[in-house]
């Protein structure tokens, strides 16, 4: 394995060479867009509805409904 001890970072944006302020992003651009897809991709979480059939053995334990009495 030639491993070089330099190891040149590139942008995960556009795989430019990435800037020493912005690493490992090439620029502050690259680096909102970064943010910016990572915000959206947080706050866009599909509702996860795992509906496995589970054994719900709750049996709700509602009143019937009382009929208002008219005098
Ligand atoms: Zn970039």
């Amino acid at each position: 394995m030639a491993s070089t001890s330099h190891k040149t970072t590139h942008c995960p944006i556009c795989d430019r060479a990435s800037d020493a302020h912005y690493r490992p992003f090439c620029s502050k651009r690259c680096a909102d867009v970064d943010l910016a897809r990572w915000l959206s991709g947080s706050y866009a979480i599909p509702d996860d509805e795992d509906e496995d059939g589970g054994d719900t053995s709750v049996t709700p334990e509602s009143e019937p409904p009382v009929p208002a009495r008219r005098s």
